[in-house]
């Protein structure tokens, strides 16, 4: 049967899966993220089975029919849903442009690629997320997105809108970048220059070598029902599938094809003159017995967000400014325990399950989740971690609840998520302003969300200073981040190993301070 039309199929479903991943990981407006992210991140085998071992939920068994799509038809998830893989094809895809590429057939490399997937499974069975962080095609794929491109787009945007505004023209609006994580930065370009270097050199070896989800899934294509073969009887040893062949896994000459290593790009029924090489089935009805083959956001929410992260973000600048600090505080600030993003629960869940992906750093529209660098420990590289240097988390926020598609932050209702203590506030007197400077301040106070500080008179110095209120705090960063002082900062919050629920605050005006149109952005 000719089936040279599963190649558009496949290049029309890649196409879909990559443009939604852009969508997700480029969305500057933040509306996108929580509605939409579930559809692609659904089938994403590491996540899902993540998630599924979290959740044990419906909606976390997308690897379920990747495992039974590849015992059927083999691994098609690496050429069709896997973003790292499709990325490595438009690779290919531009290279083959410039210049023919003949592809050779070559031995597996499967020592390398069976080590790589043991590790991988102890590493999964034993809890420690680092390898498969490392590992993950999706994980690598976005944090790629999050850690340099995002960023370039970022830098663009504001470039071009500061164009536009010097001949009066305010159609872009400029946006704030909390900056990049050294670190991160480093290690996704050296993975994107890898993943260049291999696909140019050796189209899909790095998914045939490396990729632990590719070898799992080439493990189980060799049971599956259909199997990509050569046609004895049809083929007329041209050899044209061998040199398209991106996986090296089709040798022409003995007419082989190793179907663990097929990534499922049906580029050799493209090229087949004479359907010299098909789907098969590798249980055939008896007649068939003896054939070698058995052998073988709208507008509106954009401009909204946009204005909640804008007015947010200026309102904490103003009030930064609006304190004349001169004197340098003195007291370093060392915070014993990192602080994990709401709904993660405690910092061991949350290290166990994040595989670093960076969905959540690139969906927050306040910038606080930044990357890790050794704040979790070694094995924590990368995962997210909440930056109150850089921002505050917004009290009327769960987006990065909403798209973690690991379970390593769950899903939250907002009400709840505004009790979850993920630290709490603590005071640095000597640090603060009122006795350092024997001036008023009271900028924590004022962005406080649920007024767990408050302004108290301090007859001592005779000014008002913080008094806190470690039983409503939720730890949201919003003192930290507000507080003027230099170096050190003299509100800080200590992270809460294991995440607990504040008390509802008693405060009756909440609600109206809260008003976005009014105050602050909560
Ligand atoms: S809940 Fe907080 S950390 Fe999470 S996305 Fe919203 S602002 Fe960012
Ligand atoms: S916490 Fe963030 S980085 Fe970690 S898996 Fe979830 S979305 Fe990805």
């Amino acid at each position: 049967m000719n089936l040279q039309f599963l190649k558009k199929i496949r290049v029309i479903f890649s196409l879909i899966f990559f443009v939604s991943f852009l969508i997700l990981f480029f969305d500057l407006s933040f509306s996108v993220q929580s509605k939409f992210s579930q559809y692609p991140l659904y089938l994403q085998f590491i996540p899902s089975l993540q998630k599924f071992l979290t959740t044990f939920s419906i909606t976390s068994m997308g690897f379920i029919f990747i495992i039974i799509l590849t015992l059927i038809f083999g691994r098609v998830y690496c050429s069709t849903v896997c973003p790292l893989g499709i990325l490595q094809d438009i690779i290919i895809f531009f290279r083959k442009k410039r210049k023919r590429i003949n592809y050779k057939f070559s031995a597996a490399w499967d020592k390398t690629r069976n080590t790589i997937l043991i590790i991988t499974i102890i590493l999964l069975v034993s809890g420690i997320s680092f390898g498969i962080s490392l590992l993950d095609p999706y994980s690598n794929f976005g944090r790629i997105l999050s850690n340099i491109f995002r960023p370039i787009t970022i830098e663009i945007n504001n470039l071009i809108s500061f164009l536009f505004e010097k001949v009066n023209l305010y159609i872009i609006n400029p946006l704030d970048f909390a900056g990049v994580n050294f670190f991160s930065f480093l290690f996704s370009l050296t993975i994107f220059i890898l993943i260049l270097f291999f696909s140019i050199k050796f189209g899909r070896l790095y998914c045939n070598s490396v990729c632990p989800v590719g070898t799992f899934l080439g493990i189980l294509s060799k049971f599956s029902f259909f199997k990509i073969a050569v046609i004895e009887q049809n083929c007329i040893s041209c050899g044209d599938c061998e040199t398209v062949c991106k996986s090296n896994c089709i040798e022409s000459e003995t007419q082989k094809v190793d179907f663990s290593r097929c990534v499922g790009c049906f580029n050799c029924f493209d090229v087949c003159p004479s359907i010299g090489i098909s789907y098969v089935s590798r249980y055939p009805l008896k007649s068939e017995g003896k054939s070698e083959l058995i052998k073988n956001s709208t507008r509106r929410n954009f401009l909204k967000n946009i204005g909640i992260f804008t007015f947010g973000t200026n309102l904490v600048l103003k009030a930064q400014q609006k304190i004349e600090v001169y004197k340098e505080s003195k007291i370093p600030v060392i915070r014993k325990t990192p602080i994990s993003p709401p709904g993660s629960v405690s910092i061991e869940n949350f290290t166990d399950k994040c595989t670093a992906c960076s969905l959540c750093v690139a969906s927050c529209p306040t910038q606080v989740l930044q990357p890790s660098f050794l704040e979790y420990g070694l094995l924590g590289i990368m995962q997210p971690r909440m930056d109150y240097i850089a921002s505050y988390c917004n009290f009327d926020c769960v987006i990065c609840s909403e798209v973690c598609p690991t379970g390593a932050i769950l899903p939250q209702k907002l009400e709840k998520k505004q009790l979850i203590q993920l630290g709490k506030a603590k005071f640095v007197k000597e640090n603060c302003v009122v006795y350092s400077q024997k001036t008023d301040c009271g900028a924590c106070a004022e962005h406080c969300p649920t007024k767990a500080v408050e302004m108290v008179l301090d007859k001592s110095v005779n000014l008002k200073s913080p008094f806190l209120k470690e039983e409503i705090c939720i730890g949201c960063g919003a003192c930290e981040h507000a507080c003027p002082t230099k170096p050190y900062k003299a509100i800080y919050v200590e992270g809460n190993e294991k995440h607990i629920f504040a008390q509802k605050p008693k405060t009756e005006k909440l609600k109206e301070k809260v008003d976005l149109k009014e105050e602050f952005p909560f």
